[in-house]
């Protein structure tokens, strides 16, 4: 018999066992995998953005679902608390552009060491391989689970903190979606978000991959109507696009793909300068260089690869002096650098998104402490439940401030 069962030993299991554990608290963690935190380990490209230190009303702005929800986990447990807690166990921290906290490692397996190292201190015990399939209820309280071996643990308290189903291999199946319906709880239908998108184009991918376009304007043209606009970096594979201001508009365009929507994107590689600007800026390249190639100029405007495809798009050679270049061809140049034009076919799937959209009903658990409405002993943390945000260390922040409130309310329980 153990006080508290936690299910799932990612960011919000470890975090939440090991607040609970430094109370006295008997605690058992339930891991599917045969290692904790693999998720975490690959965050933030294995770097970890483990947080961001905008202020709370901005900070609000990076989640797209119920923001009332929110308020208390961060009011009680936010950014700054995070870094002191990490910065305790020796795990320390350095912000960056976009107020993005990282690790000053750069390495984010430290912070799962550092976690694991604090489950030994606090003696919780770990269970690996232990998958969990069921719930066993007597009214309306668990009184166990069942793992798929058919073994049970019997505890006063459950806490779900299985994750989402974004990047199965890490062990988030989407089980908790499954765990939590099976005992009445509703699920918001999930999607994949912060996911990158194949492009119909696939020549021109094939030429930009691996192209990395910084401080460029993206905007997404849903059956010819603009409905998304975003400024800042983007990246290029040979399947599709990729990169921050691609991640953070992906979660809308998952959802009008879904509602088999035409969906064009629209780069403006040059934001900075107007027509006019650009169309005046080329022409002073004309005049100073009069006996060069097009391609040698336009080095000055672009990276090779993107010339590549927009001599191909305008059709122009890439030895065309630029003193023959005809009037039509200098538009078609700048209208390529203000609206270089793709088509969105598909999103890349869970196996490649960073967060799941949509999971446990938030109308179905108490904001406060974050119990479920339907079942007393029972408490969810993280990812499982349907909240999710842009990228910027704003998810990891959820699942840190979400099991801090499970466990401050568990700790008042005993
Ligand atoms: C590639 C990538 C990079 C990311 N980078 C960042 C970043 O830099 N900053 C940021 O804020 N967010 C980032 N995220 C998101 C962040 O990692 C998640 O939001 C966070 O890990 C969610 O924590 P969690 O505890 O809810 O779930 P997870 O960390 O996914 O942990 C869930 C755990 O539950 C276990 N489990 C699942 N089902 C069962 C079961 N039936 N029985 C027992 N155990 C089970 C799983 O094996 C897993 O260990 C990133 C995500 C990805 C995929």
């Amino acid at each position: 018999m153990y006080d508290i069962i936690i299910i799932g030993g990612g960011a919000s299991g470890m975090f939440v066992s090991n607040f609970l554990a430094e109370k006295g608290k008997k605690i058992l963690i339930l891991e599917k995998t045969k290692i904790l935190g693999r998720k975490l380990s690959i965050t933030g490209k294995g770097r970890c953005n483990l947080t961001n230190l905008n202020e709370k009303e901005e900070f609000l702005n990076h989640f797209h679902t119920d923001k009332e929800f929110l308020k208390t986990a961060f009011e009680k447990f936010f950014s700054q608390n995070t870094i002191d807690f990490f910065e305790k166990i020796g795990v320390k921290t350095v912000s960056e552009r976009g107020k993005r906290v990282f690790l000053k490692s750069n390495n984010a397996k430290e912070i799962v060491f550092a976690l694991k190292n604090l489950l030994k201190k606090n003696k919780v015990e770990i269970i690996y391989k232990a998958n969990v399939k069921k719930f066993i209820k007597k009214e309306n309280e668990i009184i166990a689970v069942k793992l798929e071996n058919k073994k049970i643990f019997r505890a006063k308290y459950f806490v779900l903190a299985t994750g989402g189903s974004s990047y199965p291999r890490t062990g988030s199946t989407g089980d908790g979606y499954k765990l939590a319906k099976a005992l009445g709880h509703k699920i918001i239908p999930i999607r994949p978000s912060l996911v990158p998108f194949e492009i119909k184009e696939q020549r021109k991918m094939e030429v930009l991959n691996g192209l990395i376009l910084k401080n460029v304007n993206l905007k997404i043209f849903v059956n010819d109507k603009k409905e998304l606009e975003k400024f800042g970096e983007m990246q290029f594979y040979k399947w599709g696009i990729s990169g921050a201001i691609v991640l953070n508009l992906s979660r809308k365009i998952v959802d009008f793909l879904k509602e088999k929507k035409k969906i064009k994107i629209s780069i403006d590689l040059k934001p900075a300068l107007s027509d006019e600007k650009l169309t005046n800026r080329l022409m002073r390249e004309f005049k100073k260089f009069p006996n060069l190639s097009i391609e040698k100029i336009l080095r000055k405007l672009m990276p090779q690869k993107l010339i590549k495809v927009c001599l191909q798009e305008t059709k122009i050679l890439f030895s065309k002096n630029v003193k023959i270049i005809s009037n039509n061809e200098k538009i078609k140049i700048v209208k390529f650098l203000k609206n270089f034009s793709l088509e969105i076919i598909k999103d890349r799937g869970f196996s490649e998104a960073i967060i799941t959209a949509g999971g446990v009903s938030t109308k179905e658990i108490y904001k406060k402490n974050l119990q479920s409405k339907i079942l007393k002993n029972l408490f969810f943390t993280g990812e499982v439940i349907d909240v999710d945000a842009d990228t910027g260390g704003y998810n990891l922040q959820w699942a840190f401030s979400s099991s801090y409130l499970v466990a401050e309310k568990l700790m008042r329980n005993f």
